[in-house]
This record gives structure tokens, C-alpha cells and sequence, in this order.
């Protein structure tokens, strides 16, 4: 791909690379990326736990399977992913003809990272007849070694799934969010064999902390958002019952925002990245949406900046691109979830 020429080398103060960004810098740079997009053909998908300057200019906003699904349906040549490596690598999945651009390669996941395909492969070794269920935030090389892939919002009917089609006595190979697949197993009362990785920013959403914010806030309703990996710890603390359960919503990306337009005024305490506050406080103003604790940021969302995304979409570059053969075997996983859900 060929680079675009610099349209716009914008007003002084307006940043290249990773040169700080000054708050009056935005509204140039947003114009910019707008620019760009149109020039390229590209179509720019952010994940609610983008930064909001990010947000604002992304033509679709939403959780891992909404982009998936948006990704999925795409006809624009390029996509520019704003969201973390294994989010591009499924929309390269999904999408092998379009080009898809992440900003940032270095943008990773911690959970992705908790377990390798090599890994698997031992553990599958060591149960040969297991069915291997995997978050979808895993890398493309997992997932191929995978038999079904899951969210947090579907990992209950997959798993249900198997069990009436493989009989109750299934052996599953779980992973690698262990809150996760700790949560699964109090709702079904059931056993798995669960991989014990667990994303980063969770650690800083504790049940003392939730108790002391909804303590703090008498009344507030509770809203959990169990996207990505950094609120899973959470669904589990309430099916454990060290959290307490009056008030509690665990609700979707799409749910939230259905209850942000339903509401007028009153307080929400949320367990969820930080970012996912941005599109809450826009559907709903007069809401007082409130972090269960500010320091729960995903600190490889926040890698992918705007000067990133403009530069991305000048140069036609850093691609994401999944072998073909990987690819294959790792749609297929993809593919069940969503034929189950
Ligand atoms: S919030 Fe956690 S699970 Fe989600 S991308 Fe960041 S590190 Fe990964």
C-alpha cells in the first residue's frame, strides 16, 4: 500500500508520533484523521476503552464482538483498528481481503498473553478428549488450536452447549480469564479445568474498593460491564457473595447505554475500564456515572493515541495481517460462538 501524502501539516502545536498532545491540538487533528480516512477508503472502529478523543472521531464505537460483527460486515478497504493486537488479528480473521491497520503494534493484552499456543498444545496433550473453550482475547494462534470461543456475555450458553451436545460428563479445557471460568462454573455448578491467567486491570477493581464506593454513594445502582477481561473478577465476586448482590446490573456495552437513556439523574457506580465512562457520560448527562475505582485503566487501550491514528492512516501502516492458513483454522472457533449466541 502505497503512503498518503501528508494532507495537512496542521497549526503549530499539532503533533507527530508520539509527541505529547495538547488538548487545542484535538479538534486540527481530528479533521485530519477524517481526511485521511475518506482519502484512504478506511473505516475507523474504537473500542469503548479508547481514549475519548479517539471515540469521537471512530465511525463505530464498541465492545470486542460488536467490532468483530461491524469488522465482519465491513466493504472498506481498510480498517483502522483502534483497540488492542488481538482485536485486529480477528478482524484480519474475519476480513482477509480488507487491510487492517493497528496504530500501535506494541498495543497487547495481558490475558491474550497469559497463555501461548504452545501451551495449549500441552495442556490438550494432557487431556486428549477435552473441548477447549477460549476467551476471544486470545491471539490468532490460540484460537486456531481452539474448539469454541467465547465472551463474557455468552461463555454460560457455550459451555451449556457443549454439554448437550458432548453429554454432562464433557471434559472442558477453560481459559485464560480464571474469573471467568470461575464464574461459569458457580452458575452451572459445575467443574472445568481453568487456565489461571487474569487481565492486569482488574487487580485494580477489588471487592474493599467496590464496597467502599457503594458505601460512599448510598442508593447508586451497581453496573458491571463483564467486557474484556477487567471485570470478569468482578461477576465472580458477586456469585461468590462477596459482593453485595442489591442493585447489581451486569449489563452488555449495549445494555449500559440502554440504561443511560433510560435514566434520568441519580448515581451509577461502575466496574469497568475507565474508558467505557466516555460514551455513558455522552448518552447520559445529568447521570453521575462513577468509577468503582479511576485507576482501572487498560494501559494498552491507551497506547493507540491520535497523532498514531493519523499517521497510521498517512502511511497505510502498521498492518496486522493473519497467514491465511491460520486464519482458516481460527474462524472456525469464531464461528461457533456466534452461531451459539
Ligand atoms: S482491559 Fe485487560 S483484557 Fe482488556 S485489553 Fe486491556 S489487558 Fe486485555
Amino acid at each position: 500500500m502505497n503512503p498518503l501524502p501528508v494532507l495537512n501539516e496542521g497549526p503549530p502545536g499539532v503533533p507527530f508520533g508520539d509527541a505529547p498532545l495538547m488538548l487545542e491540538s484535538i479538534p486540527a487533528l481530528q479533521d485530519e484523521v477524517r481526511a485521511l480516512a475518506a482519502e484512504r477508503g478506511a473505516v475507523i472502529l474504537a473500542h469503548n476503552y479508547q481514549l475519548p478523543e479517539i471515540q469521537d472521531v471512530a465511525d463505530y464505537v464498541g465492545d470486542s464482538l460488536g467490532l468483530s460483527q461491524r469488522a465482519a460486515a465491513s466493504e472498506d478497504e481498510t480498517i483502522v483498528f483502534c483497540g488492542v493486537h488481538f482485536m485486529a488479528e480477528t478482524a484480519s480473521i474475519l476480513c482477509p481481503d480488507t487491510t487492517v491497520l493497528l496504530p500501535d503494534l506494541d498495543a497487547g493484552c495481558s490475558l491474550a498473553d497469559s497463555i501461548t499456543a504452545a501451551q495449549l498444545r500441552d495442556w490438550k496433550a494432557k487431556h486428549p478428549a477435552a473441548i477447549v473453550v477460549m476467551y476471544v482475547n486470545t491471539t490468532a494462534a490460540v484460537k486456531a488450536e481452539t474448539d469454541y470461543c467465547c465472551t463474557s456475555a455468552n461463555a454460560v450458553p457455550v459451555v451449556e452447549h457443549i454439554r448437550r451436545e458432548h453429554g454432562d460428563d464433557v471434559e472442558i479445557l477453560f481459559g485464560p480469564d480464571m474469573f471467568l471460568g470461575a464464574y461459569v462454573e458457580k452458575t452451572l455448578g459445575i467443574r472445568m479445568h481453568v487456565w489461571d491467567g487474569e487481565c492486569h486491570v482488574h487487580a485494580g477493581i477489588r471487592p474493599g474498593d467496590i464496597s467502599r464506593v457503594r458505601a460512599e454513594h448510598p442508593g447508586a445502582d451497581f453496573l458491571i460491564h463483564p467486557e474484556c477481561g477487567c471485570s470478569t473478577s468482578v461477576m465472580e465476586y458477586v456469585a461468590a457473595g462477596d459482593i453485595d448482590s442489591d442493585g447489581v446490573h451486569m449489563l452488555s456495552t449495549g445494555g449500559m447505554l440502554r440504561y443511560a437513556r433510560e435514566h434520568q439523574g441519580g448515581t451509577a457506580i461502575v466496574a469497568t475500564e475507565t474508558g467505557m465512562l466516555h460514551p455513558l457520560r455522552r448518552a447520559a448527562p445529568d447521570v453521575d456515572f462513577i468509577a468503582a475505582n479511576e485507576a482501572a485503566s487498560c494501559r494498552y487501550m491507551k497506547m493507540i493515541t491520535l497523532p498514531k491514528v493519523r499517521d497510521a492512516l498517512r502511511d497505510g501502516r502498521p498492518e496486522v495481517k493473519v497467514d491465511a492458513d491460520l486464519a482458516t483454522r481460527a474462524r472456525l472457533p469464531i464461528e461457533r460462538m456466534v452461531a451459539i449466541s
